[in-house]
């Protein structure tokens, strides 16, 4: 009996949801129900060059860490993707710029629940930096205005996997492969383990992963002077953080920044 109150309830809410989508043009219905979720306007605009100036790293961040409770809840935002193209032809303010692994269960802009114009998105296995990915970061930050970098690394990484199973991928005539893989091997130096150094220790590979995403960081402040200065100066934040495949959530890691002091 009580479920059905709850439902008729329910669909009270929907119709004055329904209604007042119909009265007011203008307004988003904004809401946290995912069943009412399909009634809320799409978004149609992208970042503007003044929402861009106008948000601190910090504040990025959080709206990102609110991104992804959207994804994890199952509650994206709608979003018009002709109208946002047509838009993004003027130019474009992103506010971060993400390096991911290629991974294909890793949809970056869902994570953060960030369509077109939001975000910068470098991908390489294993999340690795070479010159490349920080000449990208350069330009995303100290060209194109984005204040975030941020290096996410992802559970069960298999360029990682790989790189801990000393899998011999030259052996296969797979230089390119061996190459980036040995661009990992310096994550598993130094981290402990009582079981044994595999893949198949899921805790070891976990902690290697993340090892993986803040050594990444500071190999990136350490290769580019102009990022390094720009987060002294509080300009930008170049953070780490890894992405759960199960639960969908990014764990942003607590760092330190040049001047050792610690940032959440
Ligand atoms: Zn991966």
């Amino acid at each position: 009996m009580k479920k059905n109150i709850n439902l008729v309830l329910a669909g009270i809410v929907l119709m004055g949801m329904v209604s007042c989508e119909q009265s007011t043009k203008e307004e988003a219905v904004v809401t946290t129900n995912t069943a009412v979720n399909t009634l809320e306007k799409p978004v149609k605009s992208i970042l503007t060059a003044e929402e861009q100036a106008d948000m601190s790293p910090a504040e990025i961040i959080g709206r990102l860490k609110k991104g992804n409770e959207n994804f994890v809840n199952n509650n994206l935002t709608r979003r018009d993707h002709s109208a946002q193209r047509r838009e993004a032809m003027l130019g474009q303010y992103p506010k971060a710029i993400v390096l991911s692994c290629v991974d294909s269960r890793v949809p970056v802009e869902d994570v953060f629940d960030l369509g077109i114009g939001d975000i910068f998105v470098a991908r390489v296995a294993g999340n690795i930096e070479n010159e490349d990915m920080v000449g990208s970061m350069e330009f995303a930050t100290a060209v194109a205005g984005s204040k975030v970098v941020i290096v996410m690394g992802h559970t069960a990484c298999g360029a990682v996997k790989s790189t801990i199973d000393q899998v011999d991928a030259a052996s296969m005539e797979m230089n390119s492969l061996q190459s980036l893989l040995n661009k990992i091997q310096p994550s598993i130096t130094g981290v402990e383990t009582d079981g044994e150094r595999s893949s198949k220790n899921v805790a070891f590979t976990n902690e290697v992963i993340e090892k993986n995403a803040i050594r990444t960081v500071k190999d990136i402040r350490e290769t580019s002077p102009v990022m390094a200065t720009m987060e002294d100066k509080g300009e930008i934040m170049i953070v780490s953080a890894v992405y759960d495949m199960e639960t969908g959530k990014v764990t942003f890691h607590d760092h330190h920044d040049h001047n050792g002091s610690q940032m959440k």
